[in-house]
């Protein structure tokens, strides 16, 4: 039983732990993912971080190679997935209504109502902010934290949590870091000081050869996950 202590001094009890349902049905979609040999990538990050643009930027130098789809996390708006759909790659718009954060029943609806056999990479970006979406675990294998110099030298650190638990992080539009009196090696140090193994990529839209970096970085990790899928699949018939 969970009860949550409001500060009128009222005890509402909730009748269950919804991190533990989450974490429940994180599994099934992990489990359903991997059934299907679909690497998920989950993009977290501000409103304004950039996640879309680097997104389109993996959608437009990978999806000739890869079947790509894409779950687009919004509050109420749709103009992200508006911007994914004209670029031709399957688009499933996720409108939480009012939360702050995707959560594993919202993908796992997706996943439910769309037909992803055959797909290689399925990218879901979450609704921008740097707080409530690290508390979600969506089953998918990789998280991506993006942050933007133009959010200040101190945002990492006023966000450890986020930092801390993933895969990889990305400081974005580093073109305009002195316009914005940022230094990206102090977003770097803060960085490493929450998580000392985590890969870093700077990027930046107007320099294309990070942009490179970056999309190679996403297909590496994908056709890593797949080989050790399949060793493990031909370790199994063995
Ligand atoms: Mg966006």
């Amino acid at each position: 039983m969970w009860n949550v202590f409001l500060t009128t001094g009222h005890i509402v009890n909730i009748g269950h732990d919804i991190f533990k349902e989450n974490r429940k049905l994180a599994g099934k979609n992990r489990e359903k993912l991997a059934a299907a040999n679909i690497f998920s990538v989950n993009i977290m990050g501000a409103i304004g971080s950039g996640k879309t643009t680097l997104i389109e930027e993996v959608v437009k130098a990978l999806g000739r190679k890869y079947k790509i789809a894409v779950i687009a996390g919004d509050v109420i708006a749709d103009m992200d997935a508006a911007r994914f759909e004209k670029l031709g790659v399957k688009t499933i718009p996720a409108n939480t209504g009012k939360e702050c954060h995707l959560d594993a029943h919202l993908v796992n609806h997706c996943l439910k109502t769309n037909d992803l056999d055959g797909y290689d990479l399925l990218i879901i970006e979450n609704v921008g902010n740097l707080i409530c979406p690290a508390d979600f675990d969506l089953g998918e294998d990789m998280k991506i934290v993006i942050v933007s110099v133009s959010e200040g030298d101190d945002i990492v650190l006023k966000h450890p949590v986020i930092f801390k638990t993933s895969d990889m992080a990305v400081i974005n539009k580093v073109d305009i870091a002195a316009a914005v009196d940022v230094d990206p090696q102090t977003m770097i140090r803060d960085v490493t000081s929450l998580n000392p193994n985590i890969p870093i990529l700077l990027t930046s839209k107007k320099q294309e050869e990070t942009l490179k970096e970056w999309t190679s970085a996403l297909e590496n990790a994908m056709l890593e996950k797949k080989e050790r899928a399949s060793n493990q699949k031909s370790n199994q018939q063995q």
